[in-house]
């Protein structure tokens, strides 16, 4: 095979327009998602008295589905599109649905998101992918590619929700999801121009051309994705919107939504089936899978804190937070902003302790990182203690929790990122990257339940201060006792993980 030749600061030339293509991905994504909740609770379901509640719900069927559709993604691109299609489909699909959120309408609200689920599961494996088919195996600049990865990632996430959240509120909130749809057509134009310039070498190529030009029904099987891609759009809007509160009654269902159900019944089989892998792995396998399970466990809870960002925190941050550079949405900056500023130092902090033989075990990272977690929420329930007469607390509460919980994702995110691929067998190792993202998608249904816990209700527009200042604080207060007892649990079981 051609490996891709051109370099550019040491590292392979093509790393750097999937860097360029990430990042105005991430800006579409996270632009979106600093205003989406605001808009549902200011648009959407602005008349419903549990707008909140039906607001979390959404946003938490969206976040599960936007990463569950990611093992569906990257299945199809291993076995028929290939990563270049792949992303190509992928950032089509989201742009789309960009654009859709800019129409003023609830119908076209639900079938926007579903684009941007189905666009993100083809687009966001297979570029995280790409980075590595980059470099050989065992090459050594792997880590340190991704480490730039992680970069552009957050540069858009940094950028994104000021750029949007300013838009958003000067001009109408349109304005900003338009924003995230050019944002995504530029990140296409960079990936886009890097095969134009041929960096890719043949990296990207689907796994063969007989595959990819194969008849189904008379179509080619490389036409036959986009069709289905759009033609599921309109389903998974249905399930989007299925909560009971969109449409006004009560179902069979009760509390949850169809998305919660689904995600339940999956959720029985997958246990079963890392059960049956386990049995049937060899001792030393085994040993290594229950890590890795471990770890994919404990993240889930880590991401489900940290996607309080997007909803629950920007609600605090709009209600209950004295703003005075920025606003609430723009507030979805502060989480980049420190992993922009601390990604470089702490990867260097590894390497210096693993020259000193100190560099702490990953099971032990991720109980530094759970915990912080939960200090970051510690901290925020403190705020309540320095409240006005409003029951607006001091911004400094909001900047100390987001440097605590961007810490720990630093412990976490990229460590277990390359663990996961060192401890799964190579024969199901695709599996397991598949449930690692499952990770932030059952990570969402605990951001639902939390959401839902912590709504406010009422049936005026204008909520008391402090009606929601006590229920927040009270939340946060109970979400730092759990994040700490995990971590405490998982500090406790790493000596056993020895191996
Ligand atoms: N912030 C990172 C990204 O957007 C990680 C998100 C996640 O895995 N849940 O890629």
């Amino acid at each position: 095979t051609q490996a891709p030749s051109k370099e550019l600061f040491g590292h392979p030339a093509g790393l750097f327009y999937l860097f360029f293509a990430e990042l105005w991905e991430r800006f579409s994504f996270y632009g979106m998602r600093a205003l989406l909740t605001l808009y549902m609770v200011n648009e959407i379901f602005e008349a419903l008295v549990n707008r909140d509640t039906a607001a979390a719900a959404v946003y938490a069927s969206y976040g599960s589905l936007v990463y569950a559709s990611t093992v569906i993604g990257g299945r199809i691109s291993d076995t028929i599109l290939g990563m270049r299609q792949s992303i190509f489909l992928g950032g089509i699909l989201m742009a789309i649905g960009h654009f859709v959120l800019a129409i003023e309408n609830n119908v076209a609200f639900f079938l926007a998101l579903a684009f941007i689920v189905v666009g993100n599961g083809f687009f966001k494996p297979n570029i995280s992918t790409f980075v590595g088919s980059l470099y050989k195996d065992g090459d050594l600049r792997k880590d340190s590619g991704f480490t730039i990865f992680y970069m552009g990632i957050n540069i858009g996430g940094f950028a994104a929700p000021l750029l949007c959240g300013w838009l958003g509120r000067t001009y109408g909130w349109h304005y900003g999801f338009g924003l995230a749809g050019i944002g995504m057509l530029i990140g296409l134009l960079f990936f886009w121009s890097g095969i134009r310039k041929n960096v890719f070498g043949d990296k990207g190529l689907p796994p063969s051309v007989e595959v990819n030009e194969r008849k189904v029904m008379g179509v080619k099987q490389k036409q036959l994705i986009p069709i289905i891609a759009f033609l599921s759009a309109p389903l998974i809007a249905f399930l989007l919107s299925s909560y009971q509160a969109v449409g006004g009654g009560t179902t069979f269902l009760g509390d949850q939504n169809i998305v919660n159900v689904i995600f339940k019944l999956v959720g029985f089989v997958i246990v079963g089936y890392l059960g049956y892998i386990l049995y049937q792995a060899s001792p030393e396998e085994r040993k290594k899978l229950f890590v890795a399970i471990f770890i994919t466990l404990f993240m889930t809870i880590f991401w489900g804190f940290h996607e309080l960002s997007g909803s629950v925190i920007t609600l605090f941050a709009a209600r209950n937070v004295n703003l005075s550079f920025i606003d609430a949405a723009q507030t979805n900056s502060l989480n980049s902003m420190y992993i922009i500023i601390l990604s470089i130092p702490i990867s260097l902090l590894w390497a210096y302790l693993s020259k000193k033989k100190l560099n702490p075990r990953t099971p032990y990272k991720f109980g530094l990182g759970l915990a912080l977690a939960g200090l970051s929420f510690y901290v925020l329930s403190l705020s309540g203690n320095s409240a006005d007469e409003n029951g607006m607390v001091p911004f400094s509460y909001l900047l100390v929790m987001y440097f605590l919980i961007s810490v720990g994702e630093l412990f976490m995110s990229p460590v277990g990122l390359s663990k996961i691929t060192d401890l799964s067998p190579k024969r199901i190792v695709s599996f397991m990257m598949g449930i690692w993202f499952l990770s932030s998608a059952y990570a969402f249904q605990l951001v639902g339940f939390i959401g839902k816990e912590l709504a406010v209700e009422s049936d005026n527009t204008e909520i008391s201060g402090f009606d929601s200042l006590n229920t927040y604080i009270g939340g946060f207060d109970l979400i730092a006792k759990y994040a700490i007892g995990a971590a405490v649990i998982i500090l406790l079981i790493s000596p056993l993980l020895k191996r």
